[in-house]
């Protein structure tokens, strides 16, 4: 039947197109599980990548067929963003920041030095970040308005969420219904502050340090601060079952 026959070809060509974008999008390590696939199994497979992601494959090999941009430079940016970037970068600020007073009072006065201090480089947040502190009496959080301005070096890539035009819209109109949307629901004598980035200055939440975790280590408190935390949509909880002894 020439309709089953083209359907076949098609898929056909479609898996070779994938398996080649696949073999050059994924690295070796990710190989691992490679098998023949004429068996039953239970579980799934994505044989043809998406369209995003097929696209992006191509431009990439066209613009460095073209010389138009350098692959050394192209991995040297996956990686920072892969490694080197994230929200464990935040935590270990905060978790600084609540052990050490005078290391909270360097980052709440000039945060990129004090941000450089735990090794980041002060050129990963620039010189216009401004952390702000939430207190039992002030909650701070964090919105981009215009687009999703964003800490990148001290909280990695923004949620989707942070970039949705409902959040971006209601965090403003109603910042303590959006809270409760995320879980956190304030007394009413918790004063809301609504933040706003820009290209120009981003913001970071230095949370509250949740109460119990008095003789935590510093690397067990990073452990605790969360991303959502720093943006200020959420507060910082021990662990279930609280500290370990
Ligand atoms: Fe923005």
């Amino acid at each position: 039947m020439a309709d089953d026959k083209t359907s076949m070809d098609r898929r056909g060509f479609l898996k070779r197109a994938a398996t080649g974008a696949v073999a050059a999008a994924v690295p070796s390590s990710m190989h691992s599980q490679d098998h023949d696939h004429d068996h039953d199994h239970d579980h799934d497979h994505q044989v043809v990548p998406s369209d995003p992601a097929l696209r992006t494959k191509a431009l990439e090999s066209l613009l460095v067929e073209k010389g138009l941009v350098d692959q050394a430079a192209l991995d040297a940016l996956i990686d920072t963003f892969e490694h080197k970037v994230g929200p464990r970068n935040g935590a270990k600020v905060v978790a600084r920041a609540w052990i050490d007073p005078n290391y909270k009072a360097r980052l709440l006065s000039d945060a990129a030095s004090a941000i450089a201090e735990i090794g980041l480089g002060k050129s990963a947040v620039g010189d216009h970040t401004l952390v702000l502190e939430n207190t039992p009496k002030i909650h701070n959080f964090v919105v981009c308005t215009l687009c999703s301005c964003y800490p990148w070096s001290v909280l990695g890539l923004p949620p989707m969420w942070y970039k949705s035009t409902a959040y971006r819209s209601r965090a403003v109109i109603d910042p303590r219904g959006v809270l409760r949307e995320f879980g956190l629901q304030l007394d009413d004598d918790v004063e809301v502050r609504v933040w706003d980035s820009t290209a120009e200055l981003r913001y970071f939440v230095l949370p509250e340090r949740p109460p119990g975790s008095e003789n935590m280590s510093e690397s067990e408190l990073a452990e605790l601060v969360t991303r959502d935390a720093m943006v200020g949509v959420a507060k910082v909880s021990m662990p279930a079952g609280g500290a370990k002894a």
